[in-house]
């Protein structure tokens, strides 16, 4: 359901993804480790189109994102308001919440789908009830986010994100600013969603412990590219390149 065909990304003289190939089946979880600085977060912002990429083919659900056929039939570099589109059927949760701090949990559900999406209030009223139950927040929905916890935060982010019903989920180091406690209850939203869901998950995470038991491939990231890839049994317990030896007994 995404592909990344020699993709690659620079700033200035920095290249921050070489050459990435990645292919993801739908359904798929997939997590993604590796040291700072390895490009993990570039992949997910450049699937999002918060960075255009330098060279290379992304393709999302049998689209090209990055591209458009143009006159000839050839593909051309897309324009923004194909890239929208396409990006449409992506929904992305960040390290830091982002909510608007101005609405009630219940109004940053239903913002995008109201304003982007044009769906009447009442519609999407419903169905921002139903995600905050889904998340676990079905006595929070008039709380403003300066009232509700970090991992209460979170789940609304992700409520907020599965509004527009997207097919591929893409997931930030979501936990890293929590305590470990309010870790747990995010982790779990994301496993229920997973199992229930037949959404694509693309995960960074620094949890090895998570990646290994909801993760179907785990990704090492190193310089831009995928150093080595296999299931959680092959990646944690039998490592072959010696980076990923390295960088795995140190985060252990
Ligand atoms: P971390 O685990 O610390 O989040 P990461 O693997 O997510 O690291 P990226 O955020 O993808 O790393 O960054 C990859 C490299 O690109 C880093 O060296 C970073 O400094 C650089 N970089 C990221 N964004 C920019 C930018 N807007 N301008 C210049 N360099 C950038
Ligand atoms: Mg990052």
């Amino acid at each position: 359901i995404v592909r990344f065909t020699d993709v690659t990304k620079r700033y200035g003289n920095l290249t921050v993804l070489d050459n990435l190939n990645l292919s993801v089946e739908a359904g798929e979880k997939v997590a993604i480790i590796g040291p700072s600085g390895s490009g993990k977060s570039t992949l997910l912002r450049a699937l999002m189109t918060l960075e255009q990429i330098d060279d290379g083919l992304i393709v999302v659900d049998d689209e090209p994102l990055t591209h458009m056929p143009g006159r000839s039939g050839r593909l051309v570099p897309a324009n923004a308001r194909h890239q929208r589109r396409v990006r449409g059927k992506i929904g992305m949760v960040f390290q830091s919440f982002n909510l608007f701090p101005h609405m009630s949990a219940l109004q940053n559900v239903m913002e995008a789908p109201v304003q982007v999406l044009g769906m009447n209030k009442r519609e999407a009223g419903e169905r921002a009830r139903e995600l905050l139950d889904l998340v676990g927040l079905g006595d929070k929905h008039q709380h403003y986010p300066s009232q509700l916890s970090g991992g209460q935060q979170q789940r609304v982010a992700i409520a907020r994100a599965l509004a527009m019903r997207p097919k591929v989920m893409l997931f930030d180091e979501v936990t890293s600013a929590l305590d470990p406690e309010l870790c747990g209850e995010v982790l779990g939203v994301i496993r229920k969603l997973g199992a229930e869901h037949n959404l694509t998950m693309l995960m960074v995470t620094h949890q090895m412990g998570f990646a290994r038991e909801f993760a179907d491939r785990v990704c090492f990231f190193h310089k831009g590219n995928i150093h080595e890839q296999g299931t959680p049994a092959e990646l944690f317990g039998n490592p072959r390149e010696e980076r990923t030896q390295a960088f795995l007994s140190a985060v252990n």
